[in-house]
C-alpha cells in the first residue's frame, strides 16, 4: 500500500509543479530574474541562452530533496525529488524539443495537444518585454488557447469539405 502511497506522492508533486513553474515565471522570471530570462524573448546569437540557467537553478530542489532524503532515510523526500525530476524532464521536452525545436524532433506531428502548446507559448513569446505578459503556463494549455485550435481545425475541416 505505501508503494502506492509513493506513486501519488511523485504525481502530486509532478501536477504541483506545473503551478510553481507558472507562478516562478510569472512573477520571477519576469520579474527579479528577468535579466536571464530576457535572452529568451528576444534575438539573440549562439545556441545557448542565459536562460538555461534555469534549468540548472530548478535542479536544486529535486537535488536538495533526494539528498535531505538519504540523509534523514526518509523515502517522502525522495517521491518529491522524483516528482520535481519529472517534471524538469518533461518540461524540457516539451518548451525546449516540441514548443521551440531546439532539436528538430517531431516537427510534422498533428498532435492536437501539440499545436496547442505551441499556440498558447507563441501567445507568451508575442510580447517581447518584461511587461504585460500571457500565457505563462507549459504543459497546461488555457481555454482560451485551446479554443482557438478548435476554431482553426473546424474551419480546415469545413475549407477542405468543400
Ligand atoms: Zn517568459
Ligand atoms: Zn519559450
Amino acid at each position: 500500500m505505501t508503494y502506492i502511497a509513493y506513486v501519488l506522492v511523485v504525481i502530486a508533486v509532478f501536477f504541483a509543479m506545473e503551478w510553481v513553474a507558472w507562478a516562478t515565471h510569472r512573477y520571477i522570471m519576469h520579474g527579479l530574474l528577468w535579466f536571464l530570462h530576457r535572452d529568451h524573448h528576444q534575438p539573440h546569437e549562439g545556441k545557448l541562452e542565459k536562460n538555461d540557467w534555469f534549468a540548472i537553478i530548478f535542479s536544486i530542489p529535486s537535488i536538495g530533496s533526494f539528498l535531505l532524503g538519504k540523509l534523514w532515510s526518509n523515502p517522502w523526500l525522495y517521491c518529491i525529488g522524483l516528482g520535481i525530476l519529472l517534471y524538469g524532464i518533461a518540461y524540457f521536452f516539451v518548451h525546449d524539443i516540441i514548443v521551440h525545436q531546439r532539436v528538430r524532433w517531431f516537427t510534422r506531428t498533428r498532435s492536437r495537444y501539440v499545436k496547442q502548446l505551441r499556440w498558447a507559448h507563441k501567445m507568451h513569446h508575442k510580447h517581447l518585454g518584461k511587461e504585460n505578459g500571457e500565457s505563462f503556463g507549459f504543459l497546461f494549455v488555457e481555454k482560451k488557447y485551446r479554443d482557438k485550435i478548435e476554431r482553426d481545425e473546424q474551419l480546415q475541416q469545413k475549407n477542405t469539405g468543400k
